[in-house]
């Protein structure tokens, strides 16, 4: 089933609503085969964008290209695309074959064929021998799932999916993101990916593309957005980071003091720069600890258990906080001192991310 991945290339698309900029000169390309996700807050411009490519909404200024195909002004059933939507949109009334079928009838396949093609869509998502189902009787994983076989049944090269996941409960959640992951391998077709959630983006994607106001802040492979964000928003974004306003920029010395930080030429030219400290980067200080090491300490001012792991967090000079994770078992569970005890936490040269502040942030955001 694998005809290899459609290249995106999209210039300057902007979607302007009167006054509101939805989209604001986004350009992007993606590579075949790649899975790229759309991250951003609500409002960002991600339904927009995703719009633009499948031809649902048309863009002010910009163009589109799939492949050598400029398919701008293309209307969404000459795209060859397939679209997956957070709400699944199945028509109730048809059964689970009638409704996977459907892509094919638009497309003026023999009727004979169907059958097969329905088969092998439905056997991708785990689902065979559910054709004669009717809809309402699916749960909401299972309805995904027929979304989804509809989405490949033509084996479209190009995949757009908005928030496909949302609806779900976190457990079948995090199955459906490894099953997705799993499937975006096999069928080898360029993913497009809608989602708010850092983690869901950051578990599946070959790049991520962050949106903010309608614009695209950083595009980068998961491992780097989270140890080198462009700037303090994604720094926030991404994972769970303190953000430390820094006083000075000649010494970084920030609220908990002097930070030794990993280079010298890690500091960004900004007036205003900001000390990202992700809370699996602080560790209880031991006797194993690095003498190379900063050491920050603070009171412990609240646990909270959360079930495989804890957050810890630390009232720090000026009344700044920092928190840390600590794993639960055993052995860690045993150096957390109980709340409003004095705890020293250590934080290497080489996990220190100083950004500038991005513009319309506050500087001292709570952790
Ligand atoms: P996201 O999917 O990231 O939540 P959207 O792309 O849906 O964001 O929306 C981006 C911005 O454009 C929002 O401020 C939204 O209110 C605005 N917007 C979206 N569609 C319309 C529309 N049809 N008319 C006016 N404003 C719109
Ligand atoms: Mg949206």
């Amino acid at each position: 089933m694998d005809k290899g991945g459609e290249s995106v290339d999209i210039r300057s698309a902007s979607k302007h609503y009167d006054a509101v900029r939805a989209l604001d000169d986004v350009t992007l390309n993606v590579a075949p085969r790649e899975f790229l996700s759309l991250l951003g807050p609500s409002g960002s411009g991600k339904t927009t964008l995703l719009g633009i490519l499948g031809g649902f909404i048309q863009p002010s200024a910009g163009s589109i290209r799939f492949g050598e195909r400029d398919v701008t002004f293309l209307p969404p059933h000459k795209r060859d695309v397939g679209v997956v939507f957070q709400n699944y949109a199945l028509f109730p009334h048809m059964s689970v074959g009638e409704n996977v079928a459907f892509p094919l009838r638009a497309r003026r396949l023999a009727k004979a064929h169907w059958p097969e093609k329905v088969r092998g869509a439905l056997a991708m998502v785990g689902l065979e021998g559910y054709e004669g189902r009717g809809i309402s009787q699916l749960s909401g994983g299972q309805r995904q799932r027929v979304a989804l076989a509809r989405a490949m049944i033509f084996e479209p090269r190009l995949i757009l999916m908005d928030e496909p996941l949302s609806a779900l409960d976190k457990q079948l959640r995090e199955a459906m993101q490894i099953e997705l992951r799993e499937l975006h391998r096999r069928i080898g077709a360029t993913i497009i990916y809608v989602t708010h959630d850092q983690r869901e983006a950051l578990t599946m994607s070959d790049r991520v593309a962050i949106l903010r106001d309608g614009r695209l802040v950083q595009v980068d492979q998961p491992e780097r957005l989270h140890d080198r964000p462009v700037d303090s928003f994604v720094a926030g974004f991404i994972g769970e980071a303190s953000l430390l306003p820094v006083r000075q920029l000649d010494s970084a010395s920030v609220a908990l003091g002097p930070i030794i930080l990993r280079t010298a030429r890690a500091i960004p030219q900004s007036e205003a720069l900001v000390l990202a400290v992700h809370s699996e980067k602080l560790l209880i200080e031991d006797d194993t600890t690095d003498v190379a090491c900063n050491r920050i300490t603070g009171k412990v001012s609240d646990i909270v258990y959360q079930g495989e792991s804890l957050r810890v967090f630390l009232e720090i000079a000026g009344g700044a906080r920092l928190s840390l994770r600590q794993p639960s078992h055993y052995a860690a569970l045993q150096k957390i001192p109980p709340v409003g005890s004095d705890l020293t936490v250590t934080l290497h040269p080489e996990d220190t991310i100083v950004v500038p502040e991005a513009a319309g942030l506050s500087r001292s955001r709570p952790s």
